[in-house]
């Protein structure tokens, strides 16, 4: 490359030395001006954040609930991107009583943690978003609104549901819509005069015709069977069906742990979708093998002029180190990277078997990249 420019230089040289005399202004050839606009955006998602009642506990201090050191060791990475989304599955309130497991209710301040650490965007279509009825979901959307979050999946009420969904934004010059449906509620119907985005495919494929002026079209669905760590084909055939209806980018959730990530390219060769199948937990109290940590995906977009936007995916992963301080139960997300220089306690073993579990994304059979798009089985 650098050969090439040295001997361009010289060809150039050359020929101005050789030409002997100064070209008139008038017609000088101007050099192409390249006025073609630029636009580029990183996206980051991130899995669910998941709040058990040992976590609330850890989280308690004098003044009242403290989330903040929980994200310190990822608010720096977690803020560089243009755009973070999280899944936030717990409701919120203001004050007591709280709840962790099975039905959520977490303090207010866990929003202003994930607002402090970089996060935007609170997806609130899954499960446990009816666990506490119409006032949860009230709750739980004042206090993303206080923190300054914005969120979609569930609505408080009409105007909600008809500003935020989908939820478009713009992003580096991109307009971004986000879309959010859930499998279910855990059996509860939804609360009068309040709304949750279900899987129903006539509902979405009128979102995704709303969304059709939007350039990135994100959807994220809450789905699949819990620890398992392939997907289903139900997760399968609705992930083909959304590329059909003009999806860009599918974000899954729910499973508790990770799943494969599938890169779909058109003929050419090019990125046409990306699927993250389940980004796993990005913070819970959960134990069980893969579901102590959790994928993060960053999406970069890139476009010049009228040219197809460039699309490229990337993940990392996290760890949910859980520890004493002060004599205290205490959490905090760790990126995998970083484990072996903080973690001299006796949770290293875990650490480990998660860090092994992580192996699988850099085979061929859980990475699928290149699967041409509109050939997907
Ligand atoms: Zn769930």
């Amino acid at each position: 490359m650098r050969a090439g420019v040295w001997t361009l230089c010289a060809v150039v040289l050359w020929m101005v030395c050789s030409c002997g005399r100064t070209v008139p202004k008038s017609t000088a050839p101007t050099p192409p001006v390249h006025t073609e606009r630029v636009r580029e955006a990183t996206l980051r998602i991130v899995g669910d954040v998941m709040q058990h009642t040992p976590q609330i506990d850890a989280a308690r201090t004098a003044a009242g609930y403290d989330y903040v050191p929980c994200f310190e060791p990822v608010k720096e990475w977690l803020s560089n991107a243009d755009l973070t989304i999280a899944n936030l599955e717990t409701t919120l309130r203001a004050t007591p009583p709280y709840s962790g497991y099975p039905q959520f209710a977490a303090p207010s301040a866990l929003a202003f943690a994930l607002a402090d650490a970089g996060v935007d965007v609170a997806l609130l279509a899954n499960n446990h978003i009816c666990d506490r009825g119409r006032t949860g979901i009230i709750n739980t959307i004042a206090a993303l609104d206080s923190a300054g979050l914005r969120h979609t999946g569930a609505y408080c009420d009409l105007p909600d549901y008809a500003r935020n969904n989908p939820l478009t934004m713009t992003v580096g010059g991109f307009r971004i819509a986000i879309l959010n449906y859930t499998y279910g509620t855990n059996g509860i119907v939804t609360p009068r005069g309040v709304f949750v985005n279900r899987i129903d495919t006539v509902r979405i494929a009128a979102d995704m015709e709303r969304a059709a002026t939007a350039d990135i079209r994100v959807v994220c669905v809450h789905w699949g069977e819990e620890y398992h760590t392939r997907p289903s084909k139900a997760q399968r055939e609705l992930a083909e069906w959304l590329y059909r209806k003009g999806a860009t980018v599918i974000m899954g959730g729910h499973p508790h742990v990770v799943q494969p990530v599938e890169v779909l390219t058109d003929k050419w060769g090019r990125v046409r979708g990306v699927t993250f199948f389940s980004l796993g937990n990005y913070v819970s109290n959960q134990t069980t093998p893969g579901s102590d940590g959790g994928m993060v995906a960053t999406l970069r977009f890139r476009q010049v002029g009228q040219e197809p936007i460039e699309i490229s995916a990337d993940w990392d992963f996290v760890w949910t180190h859980r520890y004493r301080k002060n004599g205290q139960r205490a959490y905090r997300i760790l990126p995998l990277d970083a484990l072996h220089k903080v973690i001299n306690d006796s949770t290293v073993w875990r650490a480990n078997r998660f860090r092994n579990s992580c192996r699988r994304f850099q085979t061929a059979d859980t990475v699928i990249v290149g699967r041409e798009f509109g050939r997907l089985n």
